[in-house]
């Protein structure tokens, strides 16, 4: 698949993001690039460290996971972005053609948008539409059914606004 960041997943979440690329681009013309995957824990804390320096922790915290809370670490975790690149890593590409598709297929090939819009107080992330999550097919088939919009709430979690704090 294309990519910015080399891709690194586990097996069966990178099998389905390839499915997800070809089928973006067969069923609606839309070309999708990998912009991040799997982070080690040391590549958390550079990424964390950058944000809270240019940003402050407040909202690192909120756009990032603190080191050892990432769901990057898992290698079931992709952030997505269009080609040509619009709006990577920012709320308004929850409005492109890209994103739209990925919201409303993405289950299709067992992902989950992670951090949906509103979902702040639940997530402790602001809205990522870019992030999604490999949960496999049936989960991902019952949270599209159910509507219900995070894994905390299907779970019956608590929320976790300061998850890691
Ligand atoms: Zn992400």
């Amino acid at each position: 698949m294309p990519y910015t960041n080399e891709p690194f997943l586990r097996s069966a979440a990178a099998e389905a993001a390839q499915q997800l690329f070809a089928a973006a681009e067969a069923e609606a013309g839309l070309r999708l690039q990998s912009l991040s995957t799997y982070r080690s824990y040391n590549t958390q804390v550079r990424v964390y460290n950058d944000i809270v320096a240019n940003r402050g922790q407040d909202y690192a915290n909120r756009r990032s996971a603190q080191p050892g809370h990432s769901e990057h670490q898992t290698g079931l975790s992709i952030d997505i972005g269009s080609i040509p690149a619009s709006c990577a890593f920012d709320p308004c590409f929850g409005d492109t053609a890209h994103g739209r598709w990925l919201a409303d297929n993405a289950w299709r090939f067992g992902f989950h948008l992670r951090y949906p819009e509103g979902g702040t107080p639940v997530t402790g992330y602001d809205y990522e539409p870019w992030h999604f999550r490999y949960v496999g097919l049936e989960l991902a088939a019952e949270l599209h059914e159910t509507g219900i919009p995070t894994l905390e709430e299907f779970f019956g979690l608590p929320p976790a606004p300061d998850y890691g704090n």
